[in-house]
This record gives C-alpha cells, structure tokens and sequence, in this order.
C-alpha cells in the first residue's frame, strides 16, 4: 500500500502537469472502467474527501464552503473537499507531494450513490470551465430489472461516445473488455478478503478494510489491484491459520452500517477491542464489490454493476441484505452510524434497525455523527452508548 497509492497518485500529478494524458474525475461507484480504457487517468474526489475528515480538519474547510452557500448539512465530503480547494489546501500535498487535486479536462459523476456528487462535480465543472458529465441512475430500486439495464446501458454508450472527443481515441471495445474483467477479477479478489471476516477470530477489522480497500476505489481495472489484493489474501489466511484475530481477544462480533467517522476510526475500534469486540463486517467495505461486472455485454455490466449496489436499493432490499450478512459474519449486534450529512447511508432512520431485531433477535445501536464534521460527532457519547452494546450482549448470553 505503501508503494501502490503513492505511485497512483505520482502518476495522476504527473498526468496533469504535463498533459501527457487526459485527467478524468470520477465518482467512487461511477463508469472508471469506461474511464480507464479510453486512456485516462482517473482521480476520485471522495478518496480525497476522506482523507481530509481522517485528517480532522475538515471543520475548517466546511466553515469556507458554507461562505460559499454551501449548507453544512449537505455531504461534508462534498464540503470540506471544496472548502479545502478554496482554502488552496489539498491532503494530498503533505500525503503524496501534490501541490493541488489534478486540473480535470472532463468530470463524470453517477448519481446511483446521491445527487451531492452531481452538484459536487458541477462546482469544479464551472471553476475548470472543464466538461460536465454523468449517468442519472435510478434509485431506490427492489430489483434490477431488464428495463432499466437497457436504459441504463445506453446511457453507458452515449456516454462512450462523448467521451471519445475528449480522450481524443475511439472506444476500444477489446480494452474495454480487457479493463472490466481487471476490475471484476479485483472486487472478487477484495470480496475473497472481506469473506475472511467470517472466521474466528475474524482476522481483519473494519479499520483494516477501510484501509485495505483504496485499490479497490481507486485502482479498479488496473492489474496492480489485483496483485495488491492477492497477496492480502496470502496474509489473511496466513493470519487465520495461525488463529490470530484483528483483535487479541474476539469475544464479541459486531456489523458496522454505515459511513465510518472518518477522525475517530482508530478510537472507535480501540473502544471496542478494550472490551473484546471487533467490527467484523460492514455495508461500506462490501460495497466496493461488483459482481454485476461479470455480465457478457461490458456496458450493461457497468450498468448492473453500478445500480444493483445496496445504498440504491429501496428497504425491501437493504433488509435481506442485512439480514444475511448478519447471519454469514456471526455477528452478536449491528452499530447503524446515522451521518448528518449522508442521508444516503443512514440506514437507521426508516425502522430498519427495529425490524432486524424483531427478525435476529439482534441489539443495536444507533451511533449520530458524521463522516467528516466531527462537530455532529460525541466521542464520550458513543463510547459509553458501545459500552452499553456490549454488556447487553453479554447479558444476552447463557
Ligand atoms: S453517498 Fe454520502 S458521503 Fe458519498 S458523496 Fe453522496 S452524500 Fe457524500
């Protein structure tokens, strides 16, 4: 890791420096694949946004943003990205030695996550005076259906082709294949990974796979994923073999739904490994899993892929989901983290948490914070509340 996300990003400054290739920004669960093989490189700003709230300034930046109209309940990515942009600030300066994000030539944005990406991306649209565009997804969906894989794949090839003036090449269907089945051989590899949180002791935690997981954002459909994600897997299995945990001492398995807080990762997984509990599985790690990919048309494949994903799923949906995710990890409760500034994924506020207890028999908590404004978050607060969790579980036990 420590040599792959440097290189990527040394490779996006260099790109955009001297224009030896064409800069495309991309939504984290948007089109890269089409991206990738028509010869960008590609930058995804989330990546930075969570970088700026593991930084904990965020703050700072949102308070700039919001000068700007920006309200502070709107996604605090969105804020503290562009407030930091206005600032002249960037986390990638003191991480990777860039001295700003990398001037885009075209943005593209899916809105199968939220609209804030949209918006996002319309803002440093109209600063770079630099193309604007995006697949309009539907959401809120039980089933995928083959209407809306049709719809959607068009959208994918219209989008093809807007984008071939601006890479200056044709499409390539022949890469394009070549980059989709990168990208699927690297979900399956990380959803390999993620599966090992199952054993006990689950040998990684939520903290491990919020870090292990930037190649899958970033570096999908690129070959340097893959191999990245094979030799995790060497690692975990070795960890697994030698029955050793993510945690010393596993004695309570917990799912996490929802964003992370960003600024308080390290602290929330501390909290609950002192008392024998690790976060074994998440919605937000396995969401960078796309088996959708595996479609033979590689535009309805994007198409699958990116709107079978659970946060544009209805209820209906995200309840079986959560249900047999709880059931394959094992776990003894779910912490729902409700953000403030991500409606998106908080999934506590329709009953959901209630119903899966009824169903379960699972205790939960509902955590309030954010991803990045740590002003919306009560550390004291969510401790004593994850305390509270776990003696619960423990008093549930025989
Ligand atoms: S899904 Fe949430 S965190 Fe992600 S860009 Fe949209 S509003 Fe922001």
């Amino acid at each position: 890791m420590q040599s792959l996300i440097p290189d990527y990003y040394k490779e996006l400054g260099e790109a955009a420096r001297s224009g030896c290739r064409k800069v495309a920004w991309c939504s984290s669960v948007g089109p890269v694949e089409l991206l990738r093989s028509l010869g960008f490189a590609v930058y995804f700003p989330e990546n930075h946004g969570a970088m700026l709230g593991a930084s904990r300034r965020a703050a700072d930046f949102i308070s700039a943003a919001s000068a700007l109209g920006l309200s502070p309940d709107i996604c605090s990515y969105m804020t503290s990205d562009i407030g930091a942009f206005v600032q002249g600030k960037t986390a990638l300066t003191s991480a990777y030695g860039l001295a700003s994000v990398p001037r885009p030539d075209v943005l593209v944005y899916n809105t199968n996550q939220c609209r804030d990406v949209q918006d996002w991306f319309s803002f440093y649209s109209r600063h770079f005076e630099a193309p604007l565009l995006g697949i309009e997804s539907p959401r809120g969906m039980v089933d995928v259906t083959s209407a809306h894989l049709r719809a959607l794949g068009q959208q994918y090839q219209n989008l093809a082709s807007q984008l071939e003036p601006i890479a200056g090449q044709s499409l390539d269907i022949d890469r394009l294949r070549e980059v989709v089945a990168s990208s699927l051989r690297c979900t399956t590899l990380w959803q390999e990974a993620l599966r090992r949180g199952a054993l006990r002791p689950s040998p990684l935690s939520f903290l491990d796979a919020t870090v292990h997981m930037g190649p899958a954002v970033m570096l999908r459909g690129d070959p340097r994923a893959e191999r990245y994600y094979e030799q995790l897997l060497q690692e975990l299995d070795r960890r697994a073999q030698g029955g050793k945990g993510a945690i010393a001492d596993e004695r309570i398995r917990l799912y996490w739904e929802g964003m992370p807080v960003w600024g308080k990762q390290a602290e929330l997984t501390e909290v609950l490994a002192a008392q024998g509990a690790c976060v074994v599985a998440s919605t937000y790690c396995h969401s960078f899993v796309f088996e959708g990919l595996s479609h033979p048309d590689p535009f309805e494949g994007m198409a699958l892929a990116y709107s079978e994903l659970f946060i544009a799923r209805a209820e209906a949906y995200k309840e079986r989901y959560l249900r047999t995710m709880a059931q394959e990890y094992g776990v003894d409760a779910i912490v729902f983290h409700d953000a403030r500034t991500c409606p998106n994924n908080s999934n506590n506020r329709y009953g959901l948490p209630q119903r899966l207890r009824a169903q379960l028999g699972l205790p939960f908590v509902v955590i309030q914070g954010d991803l990045n404004d740590l002003r919306l978050f009560s550390e004291e607060q969510a401790r004593t509340q994850l305390e509270a969790l776990l003696e619960q579980v423990e008093a549930g036990r025989p």
